[in-house]
């Protein structure tokens, strides 16, 4: 049947030479249609952030980002583990509609792992581009979580990238890959458990703007914890309250204090149902510390406050 079929002949358009389209079947139409038009690959697809990653901001972090993200700037996010950082590049690639690479680096991971490398299958040897490449070749927000656990050699990728030049050099390709306009360095670090031999060393730390993030302040902690966690924000700052302690024992028995990380977790857990006092033994106190004595003190926190 035509697909037309239903408009009144007087109102067709007359089939000459010219309008030879004017009788298809509505398959035929799709099918042309595909083929003028085939369906664009969209190599970061699956790195595009649809949904609006909820972010609180504790200062003027949003407009710094803006600033240097406009001048394409590489940044260096530094503060505690769970403090927001990671939440907070989501945050940005949607506000600015950037698609976001993230990338745990760890003690195994080197310059390979991000650049890519020649696979073999069915068709012979194929190069596969690593995260750092898809994200420089298409024009991606790539985000280098921890980069200091990740082996030296990757400094050596990093640091045309990181200058005026904005290449990728792939060796075992013979190619110098060309930084995508939208194409943005990001990377992390906890400055307080790097041993010396982990820490950046000046000559990378100078190729980025930093902005350093801490846990925030009490109020605004409360509200991301009862936010995240789906608890009061009574219970919330209860919370808070402990996890202030635990972060005043930095130094004098624990390593780090409770992250905010963490404190959502004993929200979730209290929010499912178990007592607050079994939710912050499995997190704020089991996941700090074996130490008997600062466990103690931990215990007579949680029950001060939860009474
Ligand atoms: P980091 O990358 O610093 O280790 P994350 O970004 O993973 O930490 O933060 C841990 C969790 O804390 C996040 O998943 C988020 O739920 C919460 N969080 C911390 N700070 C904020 C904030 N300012 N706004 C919203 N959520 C936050």
């Amino acid at each position: 049947m035509a697909a037309n079929s239903a408009v009144p002949a007087a109102t067709r358009p007359p089939a000459t030479p010219e309008t030879p389209e004017t009788h298809v079947t509505l398959e035929a139409f799709a099918a042309s249609a595909a083929r003028a038009a085939p369906a664009v690959h969209d190599p970061l697809a699956a790195w595009r952030v649809a949904a609006e990653p909820y972010y609180r901001p504790v200062g003027d972090e949003v407009q710094r980002y803006q600033v240097a993200h406009a001048r394409r700037l590489p940044l260096l996010l530094s503060g505690p583990t769970g403090c927001g950082k990671t939440r907070f590049v989501e945050h940005m690639a949607w506000r600015l509609g950037v698609p976001l690479i993230t990338v745990a680096c760890n003690e195994d991971m080197t310059a390979s792992d991000l650049v890519g490398r020649h696979l073999l299958d069915a068709d012979g040897t194929v190069w596969h581009d690593g995260p750092l490449t898809l994200a420089v070749r298409h024009g991606a927000i790539c985000y280098l979580d921890e980069v200091v656990e990740a082996r030296q050699d990757t400094t050596v990728v990093i640091h045309p990238l990181t200058d005026g030049r904005r290449l990728l050099p792939l060796d075992k390709k013979g190619e110098q890959l060309a930084a995508h306009p939208d194409f943005q360095l990001v990377v992390s670090y906890n400055p307080g458990y790097q041993s010396a031999a982990k820490d950046l060393k000046p000559s990378t730390r100078q190729r980025f703007a930093a902005m350093a993030f801490d846990y925030p302040a009490p109020a605004a902690e409360a509200e991301v914890v009862a936010h995240e966690a789906g608890i009061a924000l009574a219970r919330a700052e209860q919370l808070v309250a402990i996890a202030g302690r635990t972060r005043a024992l930095r130094g004098h028995g624990l390593e780090e204090g409770a992250s905010t990380r963490l404190l959502i977790y004993a929200g979730g857990l209290m929010r499912d149902g178990l007592d607050p006092r079994a939710s912050c033994e499995m997190t704020l106190m089991g996941s700090l510390t074996d130490d008997p004595d600062v466990l103690r003190v931990l215990s007579d926190c949680i029950d001060a406050t939860f009474g």
